[in-house]
């Protein structure tokens, strides 16, 4: 059951929403047992492989290149220091890593040969390989897929209506497009959204319904609690109440039983406690390590504290689908044989016999 039939419309989802919060969780739990083993939790970590400087101006993102957030920007990592990280990550525990960049789209160019063999790198260590790239093209995202890309997130952040108040840049369809291709090319979808950025409860549920609407939901949904930057348009937005991200977890595990939702941004402003709730109202994964992308989250070692302490066990990697095969890159293979022929055709250029006079 990808979605939940009892709850797909807005005054469905609203009325759950809007349930008691025990009866809720209650609800949630019962749900989450059975579609998922409730003690396991996956853990993941996810890094910023390219900071700063986008052209976007997603009304949140201290990486966005028209605010002044003091936000350092660094261009794209080596394919070596993202396996570095990637085996620190997988030490600590993590089963999937994230790459981020804070590009507006791929363009098809050498950082995107790079990130590619990101890709093929980290799949390669047994991790599932997961990328937020931004708008992505139907062949880009074959590209990936072939190179061993698990999942792609891209999220839809809020509703419709709501959307149009945090990112004037880019539409709602635009964000759907990149969805659709990812799915096409095979790809593992995950997407999500932000909680206090000054949405309507409507909007909260007005987001669960844009996915009800998809021909497949997400299958990772990610929730997000925003987390105020300084400099950014919202930066003067009240923190959430930690009620509100339960409920929203609770309400986004009935609404899609199937789905893996993710407690991702904002858990440093959350007590051990109430996480605990989210994790029996459904929560199956959390970012793992001390930055999200540029924001700040738990160290490793505090949460395998609480894993600890709730009983809670690391799940594997490749438990919801398949490891993806990393096939060579044509368009790298390609450019790796014109080099070499390029190189061959300069050494015999170079190459100056040597004179021998007969007397
Ligand atoms: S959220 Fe992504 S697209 Fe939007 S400004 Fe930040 S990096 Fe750019």
């Amino acid at each position: 059951m990808k979605v939940n039939p009892n709850y797909n419309t807005k005054e469905t989802l609203l009325a759950l929403y809007n349930k008691p919060l025990l009866e809720l969780v209650f609800e949630a739990a019962t749900i989450h047992r059975q579609f998922h083993n409730p003690r396991e939790v996956q853990m993941s970590s996810l890094i910023s492989i390219k900071t700063g400087g986008c052209s976007e101006d997603c009304g949140y993102c201290p990486q966005a290149a028209r605010y002044n957030t003091g936000l350092e920007a660094h261009k794209l990592m080596t394919v070596e220091s993202v396996v570095d990280q990637a085996k620190n990550a997988k030490a600590n525990g993590s089963s999937r890593l994230c790459m981020g960049a804070a590009w507006r789209e791929v363009r098809d160019n050498k950082d995107f040969d790079t990130v590619v063999e990101m890709v093929q790198a980290v799949n390669n260590m047994d991790m599932e390989v997961c990328c937020t790239l931004g708008m992505l093209t139907e062949e880009q995202a074959q590209r990936l897929k072939n190179a061993g890309l698990f999942a792609y997130n891209h999220n839809l952040d809020s509703s419709k209506d709501f959307y149009k108040d945090i990112i004037s840049t880019r539409e709602y369809e635009d964000r759907l497009n990149t969805i659709e291709n990812a799915r096409k090319a095979g790809i593992t979808v995950c997407s999500g959204g932000i909680i206090g950025m000054g949405e309507a409860i409507e909007d909260r549920v007005g987001l669960l319904l844009s996915y009800m609407e998809m021909e497949t939901p997400p299958d990772s949904i990610p929730i997000n609690a925003l987390v105020a930057i300084e400099g950014t348009p919202l930066e003067q937005q009240k923190p959430i109440e930690q009620w509100e991200l339960i409920r929203m977890v609770a309400t986004t595990r009935i609404a899609f039983p199937e789905s893996v939702v993710r407690l991702s941004a904002g858990r440093t402003k959350m007590s051990m406690e109430a996480q605990a709730l989210c994790f029996l109202a459904g929560a199956g994964s959390i970012f793992a390590g001390d930055k999200l992308l540029t924001t700040p989250n738990p160290e490793f070692n505090e949460d395998k504290e609480m894993f600890d302490i709730l009983g809670l066990v690391a799940k594997e990697a490749f438990a919801d689908g398949e490891k993806p095969v990393s096939n060579p890159d044509p368009i790298i293979e390609a450019k790796k044989a014109k080099a070499e022929v390029r190189a061959k055709e300069l050494e015999e250029a170079s190459f100056q016999p040597r004179k021998v006079t007969v007397e």
